[in-house]
């Protein structure tokens, strides 16, 4: 029997994302989470998606990744896709940093995991929880390849003069501090896909990607490869984000320190937590902010108006960046779903060769769709992205020997 499944999994500090597909026809065959590990009150939703069978749902305590691993074993095997099954090829683990030198999904080992490690003072919050997804996994499969798929690597390509902040060298360089990028399995599936959607190959159009989530992330990508992107050393620099407050003055972080008194955990959690969209109007919810805009309430209007100013600030620098622009990619939850959003950032660039067709922008779908109207110059493009099968499709291709990218 041939192994066509490959296992995807997002191991975050107290949950577990996981989807099961088969790469025959890149279906999907189960997806769930396991949230609140290592609580009284865990939670194990799992759907079994090739069955069209109703979602399970299981409340009570799991201990720790390993038991909550065994638990999704236990709910696949239930329609018989345990993971102690000969058709499982892989496991794919999405891992946040990879720094510098994993430019591509790696098969997983000692040495490999040994990197990943020691990339935890650069990634703190998310490494350590995918090194222990990924222990708990190849503990529970040692016979398996296990692939890592890292968000950094598709930024791996940014020239040095994108890359690095203008900082002294040295110092930069004995800390690793650089610009990273993250969201990179995204935009690399954005960008390719809307190519597709062109009908030309990646190599032939350069594509602004706008990955607007909860997080959110601007990426110049020419030809296939990224040339510049908006996260930095983490995932505060750039866009506006849900709670993150993206670009800023460096200065405001000494003057919080020594005029505010604020302690730098203090001020980390500030500028992750509490600033964004839910620190200039207490939501961080898209839909909440355009209701409250729609009944004239001035806070969530400045809110958006920010949000919006910076997210065109990025188009324009990446333009110029590009030099020629063949799309402009909106995706992620506000991208793929706030038609206000897309229109906003979007007016007043009829110079730029851009324009949405009010329309074709109102037209809700799960398919990448162009909203720009035929005699625009740059096409402008909603492309729902999809992380789990990137990495589905990358980890099948590496243990598979073959590169059948889509
Ligand atoms: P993501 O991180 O990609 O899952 O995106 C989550 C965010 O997408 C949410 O916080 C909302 O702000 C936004 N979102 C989801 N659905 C909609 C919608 N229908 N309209 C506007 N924003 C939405």
């Amino acid at each position: 029997m041939s192994s066509t499944r490959v296992l995807v999994l997002n191991s975050g500090s107290s949950s577990v994302k996981y989807q099961l597909l088969d790469m025959r026809d890149s279906s999907r065959l189960a997806a769930g989470l396991v949230e609140r590990i290592g609580e009284e009150t865990s939670r194990l939703e799992h759907t079994p998606l090739h069955t069209g069978g109703e979602s399970r749902e299981w409340t009570g305590t799991i201990a720790d990744h390993d038991a909550a691993l065994k638990a999704v074993s236990a709910e696949l095997a239930k329609d018989g896709l345990g993971l102690d099954s000969p058709e499982l090829a892989a496991i794919g683990h999405r891992v946040v940093h990879g720094g510098r030198r994993f430019t591509e999904p790696t098969v997983i080992d000692d040495a490999v995991l040994a990197e990943i490690e020691r990339l935890i003072p650069v990634a703190p919050l998310h490494n350590p929880a995918n090194l222990t997804g990924i222990r708990t996994a190849m503990a529970l499969r040692p016979d398996l390849p296990q692939v890592a798929v890292f968000d950094t690597a598709f930024h791996t390509t940014m020239p040095e003069s994108a890359a690095r902040y203008a900082i002294d060298v040295e110092t930069a360089d004995a800390h690793r501090i650089r610009r990273y990028g993250f969201h990179g399995t995204s935009h690399a599936y954005v960008s390719r896909a809307t190519a597709k959607l062109l009908g030309k190959a990646p190599e032939e159009v350069n594509v602004i990607v706008l990955h607007l989530g909860n997080g959110a992330s601007a990426s110049a990508v020419r030809g296939g490869r990224c040339v510049d992107t908006s996260m930095g050393l983490t995932p505060l620099e750039g866009l506006v984000m849900g709670t993150r407050s993206g670009d800023m003055d460096p200065a405001v972080i000494f003057h919080l320190m020594r005029v505010g008194g604020m302690s730098a955990d203090e001020i980390d959690s500030l500028l992750n937590k509490k600033s964004g969209l839910i620190g200039l109007c207490g939501d961080n919810d898209m839909r909440e902010i355009r209701r409250r805009v729609d009944e004239g309430d001035e806070r969530a209007q400045l809110a958006f108006d920010i949000y919006i100013h910076r997210l065109k600030k990025y188009i324009g620098a990446y333009y110029a960046v590009l030099g020629k622009v063949d799309a402009v990619a909106f995706t992620a939850g506000v991208g793929e779903n706030a038609a206000p959003v897309r229109e906003a950032a979007v007016a007043g660039l009829e110079e730029l060769g851009l324009a949405v067709d009010a329309e074709l922008n109102a037209v809700r779908g799960s398919e990448p769709r162009l909203i720009s109207p035929e005699y625009a110059r740059v096409a402008v493009a909603v492309v729902p992205t999809d992380e789990e099968l990137e990495i589905a499709t990358q980890t099948y291709a590496l243990v598979n020997g073959s590169s059948n990218l889509t």
